[in-house]
C-alpha cells in the first residue's frame, strides 16, 4: 500500500474543538504541525455529523475568549441561520488554511513508533487514499477524545468513575467502577408550512405513552434530545457499534412518540436529521502530573499553573442514561470559573505526549465540568501554546511547566485567553506613554485585564468618531496595535440550533463589536494621518501590524454592529 511520510514539529491526533484550537495555536506560533484526523468534518461533538453546542463556563463575564471566540464570531457573520455545513466550513477554513499545519482528514491513527520513553511516529490509515500517513514529531498531543495514543504508547490513563475514598469526592460512588457517562445519537427537527407525517422504521422502539419517557422533556423547543443517553455501563470505546444500534432505535422512536402519540404541538414538523455517529461523553482519561479532582474543583483551582479555567457545573450523567427513569443527570455546583492547571495537560510516563479536551487529567467527578466543548477549546489552545515553547526552549512539556509557566500564561493572555486572578503585562511602549481620551477615563485600558469582572468594566465607554490616543516624548516607532473589542460575553445563545422554526430568527455579529474604525499617527507638522482603517470587522481581538515611526498614534471607532457607543477593553501599541 502507499505510503506518505511527514515530518512536523507538533503532530495532533483528533480534531474535534480541542484538537484544532491546539493545532492552531501551535501554527500560530510558528510551529510546523500536521493534524490527523479520522472525519472528513472537523469539530469532533460539535461537527454536523454530531451536532453538539460548544458550551462553557457560566455565570457573568465568563465566555471563554481566544480562539473559539474568533471561530464563533466567524460562523455569527457567516453563518446567521446556524447552517451546519456553513458551520463545518468554517472550521474546515480555519484549520486548512492556517499557514503551518498540514490538515490529514478521513486518517485514522492505528499505530505508533516509539523511541526510548517518547513517541517518533504515528501512523495512520487514510480511508479515502488507501494510503498509510505516517508522521514523524517531536511533540505529540492526543485530542482524539478516545485516548488512542494512550493504549499505543502505554501513557497511563483511567477509565470509570474513582471510589469516594480514592480523591476523597462525595459525589462519586463508594466502590470505583468501569461506568462512564453515556453516548448519544441526536435528532433535529424542522418547522414546515403544512402537515407532515411520520412513519417510524419498523425497527424503531415505541413509546405510546408520556410515561415511556419519564424526567425526559420532549417539547419542540430550544432544548435538544442530549438524553438519547445510552452505553455507560458498557465499553464506551469497544462496544460503540452496538451502542448506536440502541440509540439510533430511540432516537427514531423518539421523534414517532412526538409525530404520532399525544399532542406534542409537532403536526407541522418534519424529521430533519439523525445523528448515526454517536457523540461520546467519556472514555479513557490520561494521567498527568496532577490530576483534578472534585476538591480541586470546589476550592475553584487557584494552583500557580493555571492556563485555562472551567465553570460548567458538575454535570454527572446516570451511567444507565435513557434506561433510568429518575433525573438523567445532576448537577452539582461548582464555582465558575475554576482554574486547570497546566500539570493536568501532560503524560506522567510518556516524555513527548500533551493532551487536550475530555481526555485531560482529572477524575470522573471533575470531568463532568471540564468536558464541555469551549472549555476543551481553551485547554487545546494553551496545549498548542506550551508545545511551541517547549520547542523554542527545546525542552519538554515537563519543562515548561518547570520554567516557562509564567511565559505561557502571558503568551495565552496576550492572545486574548481569560487567565482568571492574572493580569496580562502591558507593552513597554504603551505603559510609558501619555494615555488620553476625547471623553472618559481611557486608564483600565492598560490595566492588564480585558473583560468586565464584578463591578469593574475594565474598558473604556466613548461615543463613536470619538478617539483614544498615546503621546510619546519622542517618535517611536510602532510596529503592531492591538485592540480588544466587547463581543458581548453574557450573550446566551449557543451559536447552533437543535431546532428549525419556520420564522427563525438570525443570529447576529454582537452588536456591541466595533465594525467600523481608523488608527491616525501624527505628522511632524502636527497633522493626523490614517495609516489603517477597516470597515468590515466582526472580531473581537484585531491586531494590526504597521510600520511607522511617530509622536502620537490614535484610535477612532467609527460604527459598531448597532450599537450607539464604542466599548473596547484594550488598546496596545507595540
Ligand atoms: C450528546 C452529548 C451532549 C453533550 N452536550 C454538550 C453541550 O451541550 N455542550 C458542550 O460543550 N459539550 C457537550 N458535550 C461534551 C462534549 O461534546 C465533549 O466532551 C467534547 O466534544 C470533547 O471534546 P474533544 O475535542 O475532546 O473530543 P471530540 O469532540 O470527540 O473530538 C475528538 C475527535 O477525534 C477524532 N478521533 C478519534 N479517534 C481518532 C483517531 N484514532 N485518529 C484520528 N482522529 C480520531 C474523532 O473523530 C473526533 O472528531 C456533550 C457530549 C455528548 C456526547
Amino acid at each position: 500500500m502507499k505510503e506518505i511520510f511527514h515530518e512536523v514539529d507538533f503532530c495532533v491526533v483528533g480534531g474535534g474543538l480541542a484538537g484544532l484550537c491546539a493545532a492552531i495555536a501551535a501554527a500560530r506560533h510558528e510551529l510546523k504541525v500536521a493534524l490527523i484526523h479520522d472525519r472528513p468534518v472537523l469539530g469532533g461533538n460539535a461537527s454536523s455529523e454530531v451536532r453538539m453546542w460548544p458550551a462553557g463556563a457560566w455565570g457573568e463575564n465568563n465566555r471563554e475568549t481566544g480562539i473559539i471566540e474568533e471561530i464563533l464570531l466567524e460562523n455569527y457573520y457567516l453563518n446567521s441561520l446556524s447552517n451546519y455545513s456553513i458551520w463545518d466550513s468554517v472550521l474546515y477554513g480555519k484549520t486548512r488554511y492556517q499557514d503551518g499545519i498540514t490538515l490529514i482528514c478521513n486518517c485514522s491513527c492505528v499505530s505508533l513508533e516509539m523511541r526510548g520513553n517518547q513517541i517518533a511516529s504515528v501512523k495512520g490509515w487514510q480511508l479515502t487514499t488507501q494510503t498509510w500517513q505516517t508522521v514523524k514529531a517531536k511533540i505529540f498531543a492526543d485530542c482524539s477524545g478516545d485516548s488512542i495514543l494512550a493504549p499505543l504508547s502505554e501513557a497511563e490513563f483511567r477509565i470509570g468513575r474513582e471510589s469516594s475514598k480514592e480523591f476523597d469526592e462525595d459525589i462519586e460512588p463508594a466502590v470505583a467502577d468501569k461506568n462512564t457517562m453515556g453516548l448519544s445519537c441526536l435528532i433535529q427537527a424542522r418547522e414546515t408550512p403544512s402537515y407532515q407525517k411520520f412513519i417510524p422504521p419498523k425497527w424503531a422502539y415505541k413509546y405510546a405513552k408520556d410515561e415511556d419517557l419519564p424526567n425526559r422533556p420532549h417539547r419542540i423547543d430550544e432544548t435538544n434530545y442530549w438524553w438519547i443517553e445510552v452505553g455507560g455501563v458498557n465499553d464506551s470505546i469497544h462496544d460503540t457499534e452496538q451502542i448506536r444500534d440502541e440509540l439510533v432505535k430511540i432516537a427514531f422512536g423518539v421523534w414517532d412518540h412526538i409525530k404520532n402519540y399525544g399532542d406534542h404541538n409537532a403536526d407541522n414538523w418534519a424529521l430533519d436529521w439523525v445523528g448515526f455517529l454517536p457523540g461520546k461523553r467519556e472514555s479513557r482519561r490520561y494521567v498527568g502530573d496532577h490530576i483534578l479532582t472534585q476538591n480541586d474543583v470546589r476550592a475553584e483551582g487557584r494552583f500557580d499553573d493555571i492556563v485555562a479555567y472551567a465553570g460548567w457545573p458538575m454535570d454527572d450523567h446516570n451511567p444507565l442514561g435513557f434506561n433510568y427513569s429518575g433525573e438523567p443527570t445532576i448537577f452539582h455546583p461548582a464555582p465558575s470559573p475554576h482554574g486547570v492547571p497546566y500539570r493536568c495537560l501532560y503524560s506522567r510516563n510518556i516524555e513527548n505526549l500533551m493532551f487536550a479536551g475530555r481526555n485531560i487529567s482529572v477524575t470522573h467527578a471533575a470531568l463532568s465540568s471540564t468536558r464541555v466543548m469551549r472549555t476543551c477549546s481553551i485547554i487545546g489552545q494553551a496545549v498548542g501554546t506550551a508545545a511551541s515553547i517547549a520547542l523554542r526552549k527545546q525542552t519538554t512539556p515537563r519543562g515548561v511547566y518547570n520554567n516557562h509557566i509564567k511565559e505561557l500564561q502571558q503568551i495565552l493572555m496576550e492572545d486574548d485567553c481569560y487567565i482568571p486572578w492574572h493580569t496580562r503585562p502591558i507593552p513597554e511602549l504603551s505603559r510609558k506613554a501619555e494615555l488620553t481620551a476625547s471623553e472618559s477615563d481611557p486608564e483600565p485600558l492598560r490595566n492588564g485585564i480585558d473583560r468586565p469582572i464584578g463591578d469593574n468594566d475594565n474598558g473604556w465607554i466613548g461615543k463613536l468618531d470619538s478617539w483614544i490616543q498615546y503621546s510619546f516624548n519622542e517618535p517611536k516607532n510602532i510596529k503592531q496595535v492591538r485592540l480588544i473589542f466587547d463581543s458581548d460575553l453574557n450573550r446566551k445563545n449557543m451559536a447552533l440550533r437543535c431546532c428549525y422554526p419556520l420564522n427563525i430568527e438570525p443570529y447576529r455579529v454582537p452588536k456591541t463589536i466595533i465594525k467600523k474604525f481608523k488608527i491616525e499617527t501624527q505628522t511632524e507638522t502636527g497633522k493626523w494621518e490614517a495609516v489603517f482603517s477597516e470597515d468590515n470587522n466582526y472580531q473581537r481581538l484585531v491586531c494590526i501590524s504597521i510600520s511607522i515611526c511617530t509622536k502620537a498614534i490614535r484610535f477612532i471607532p467609527q460604527a459598531a454592529w448597532s450599537s450607539e457607543n464604542a466599548h473596547l477593553f484594550a488598546f496596545d501599541v507595540r
